[in-house]
């Protein structure tokens, strides 16, 4: 049996009829850029995490980007950023004239270590990076308590985590912003690139909605340099098309999740992605973590069954941020990278599926 890591093309057949009609509209309307289609996905994107304000953006490193510049931090000073993420998390720090300081990750959830961080924290540290990577969330109450201490800003980095719950709250507008990709393989993904920011905060929606759209909120009014980057009329009638199936969509990977953590539990030599209490996961990953990493990934290969790797080098040890020299700052980020195997998940995995891939696991361990 073939295992897809992703399978699209799957997901389109289930909602063909709807997608269509719903392109077809935006094409014969003509709303290529702005209009009722965003409008529309925006107010449906804020009401799925009970936030007041959505932007609608480009992609998801542009949201995290205008977030920054929106929050007017001091030029030079600190954003602390979990070592273990997708490099656009400290990409959008750099680029909007920030300095990265990478924090190391709690080696049984992955997500930024809150102790390390609390450690980090120093004259210039502005704000913090809360990832909820692999679509499990950071415990925020614990992160705003730091923040709150230390007089840090809050960006929520919402890439991997649409609908996920820290204690019943959804992420995205629990700290200062949050930002979402749209980007296809995404548990909420477009026909091409798209993202999100969502906020409590109106002044900073306005802020964030100018920088997006050339500094303006009338046509020709421009009260300074902004950017452009939206999501377009076609993109937003996908995602509107999505967005209702996204529920059913994240309960098949968390029952997904919920067979790998009973199939794959008590191997020697597999450790699996420990859960956060409180915490309600969407899983846009499930991450396993062995030192025989290489070798299980070629044997599941052999048996049709897709695998990733994320990450496969811990973001300080790019060759991105030689310059910075904080790699032997994150032990624990910097060691586990070469043992992080990602098992296929998403909403076109059958019973039958992650069946295979746990037999196929358990059979590799065995032998
Ligand atoms: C995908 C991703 C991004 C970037 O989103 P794009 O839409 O591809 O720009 C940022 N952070 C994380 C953690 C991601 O997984």
């Amino acid at each position: 049996m073939t295992v897809k890591f992703l399978d699209l093309p799957m997901q389109y057949q289930t909602i063909a009829s709807e997608m269509d009609s719903a392109i077809q509209k935006i094409v014969q309307t003509g709303a290529f850029i702005g209009g009722a289609a965003v409008k529309d996905f925006e107010t449906a994107f804020a009401s799925y995490h009970d936030a007041p304000y959505c932007i609608a953006v480009g992609n998801g490193t542009d949201a995290l980007e205008i977030i920054l510049e929106a929050l007017d931090l001091p030029q030079g000073s600190e954003v602390l950023v979990p070592a273990n993420s997708f490099i656009a998390s400290s990409e959008a720090v750099t680029r909007a004239g920030l300095r990265v300081r990478f924090v190391d990750c709690d080696p049984a959830t992955h997500l930024i270590d809150l102790k390390d961080a609390a450690r980090k924290i120093g004259e210039k540290t502005c704000a913090i990076m809360a990832v909820h990577l692999y679509g499990q969330p950071c415990d925020m109450v614990a992160l705003k308590k730091i923040a709150e201490l230390h007089n840090l800003k809050i960006v929520e980095d919402c890439a991997q985590a649409h609908g996920a719950k820290d204690k019943g709250l959804s992420v995205g507008a629990l700290g200062d912003a949050g930002s979402f990709s749209f980007y296809p393989g995404k548990n909420l993904g477009a026909y091409g690139d798209g993202g999100a920011i969502l906020t409590r905060n109106e002044e900073l929606a306005k802020r964030c909605r100018m920088i997006a759209n050339h500094g303006r909120l009338a046509k020709y009014d421009h009260a300074f340099e902004g950017r452009n980057s939206r999501l377009d009329g076609l993109q937003a009638a996908v995602l509107s098309t999505k967005l209702p199936h996204l529920q059913a969509w994240t309960a098949t990977r968390q029952k997904t999740a919920q067979t790998y953590l009973d199939g794959l539990s008590g191997i020697a030599g597999l450790s699996l992605p420990a859960q956060r209490k409180d915490a309600e996961s969407v899983f846009h990953l499930f991450v396993i973590r062995s030192e025989k990493r290489d070798a299980l990934k070629a044997y599941l290969a052999e048996r049709d069954i897709q695998t990733g790797i994320h990450y496969p080098i811990a973001l300080p040890k790019l060759e991105a941020y030689a310059y910075l020299g904080q790699a032997a700052d994150c032990p624990v980020a910097c060691a586990q990278d070469t043992t992080l195997l990602s098992l296929p998940i998403g909403d076109h995995m059958t019973p039958e599926m992650t069946q295979a891939v746990i037999d196929a696991v358990r059979s590799f361990f065995k032998g």
